[in-house]
């Protein structure tokens, strides 16, 4: 007779769920670095005491995978790849602000609630589409600075060129090489992909437009007004997933 698993109690019971969890769309390698890191997650979670439920919340919300991301990029920066020491970006370069293709990328629900927040207040102002229709909300359209700058999210963080003229080649649909997203990035989504999968059952795991929420922000929406209206589909992770992949050749 085979007896029932038990149910989670602490952070540590979602091991199992995790050791058998897939980041749809990326490699075997960064799946497992993904599980590996979140196994250390759990670990500190409940060093620091936090139930099971505040953990599933975390994780869920995304706030789980932004500390690991951001542990990962700051690691990486600490030590720059040749891209990093050779980037050509400067305040009031925004040619990746103007977000030709896609919905400005795919960002967590905690990432959404930041954005929002830093936007809100700005609402009725001039954005980002003065300057050019298809720029990000948040862009100031005179200075072409991020006005959420500390609230923007990790795919703004994760993105750099060494060439200013390809982005702009690019933003006018061009593909001109010499930009791309930091190698941490792909461990931030493989992250992102393996909670969802580890959470099924548990919780949801949404994702959204990052422009959508942008755009929400600025044009007085409330919040939950803009969650609803930016939901990806749920395929949208394992896409994003695979296209970053495949653009890192990872
Ligand atoms: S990614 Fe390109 S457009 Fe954006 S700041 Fe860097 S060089 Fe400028
Ligand atoms: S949030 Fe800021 S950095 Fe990101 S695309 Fe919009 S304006 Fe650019």
């Amino acid at each position: 007779m085979s007896s029932k698993p038990r149910a989670p109690k602490r952070p540590s019971d979602l091991k199992p769920r995790l050791a058998k969890a897939r980041a749809r769309g990326m490699s075997g390698p960064l799946e497992e670095r993904a599980r590996r890191m979140l196994a250390a997650y759990l670990d500190m979670a409940e060093q620091h005491g936090l139930s099971l439920r505040e953990t599933v919340s975390e994780m869920a919300g995304g706030q789980a995978a932004w500390r690991l991301g951001s542990a990962t990029r700051d690691a990486m920066l600490a030590n720059p790849p040749e891209a990093v020491r050779n980037a050509a970006c400067t305040a009031g370069c925004a040619f990746c602000c103007i977000l030709t293709e896609g919905d400005g990328g795919l960002i967590t629900e905690a990432e959404a609630t930041r954005l929002h927040a830093a936007l809100s207040p700005l609402a009725g102002q001039p954005d980002g589409r003065d300057w050019h229709r298809a720029a990000c909300p948040a862009l100031d359209p005179d200075t072409r600075a991020c006005r959420a700058y500390e609230a923007r999210p990790m795919i703004c963080r994760s993105f750099l060129s060494t060439d200013a003229e390809a982005c702009r080649v690019n933003a006018e649909g061009g593909t001109a090489e010499g930009s791309g997203l930091l190698g941490s990035h792909l461990d931030y989504l493989a992250t992102l992909a393996v909670v969802r999968d580890a959470l099924k059952g548990i919780a949801q795991v949404p994702s959204y437009a990052m422009a959508r929420i942008a755009a929400g922000a600025v044009e007085g929406e409330t919040l939950e007004e803009s969650l609803k209206a930016a939901r990806h589909a749920p395929k949208v992770l394992e896409e994003t997933c695979r296209d970053a992949a495949r653009a890192a050749g990872a």
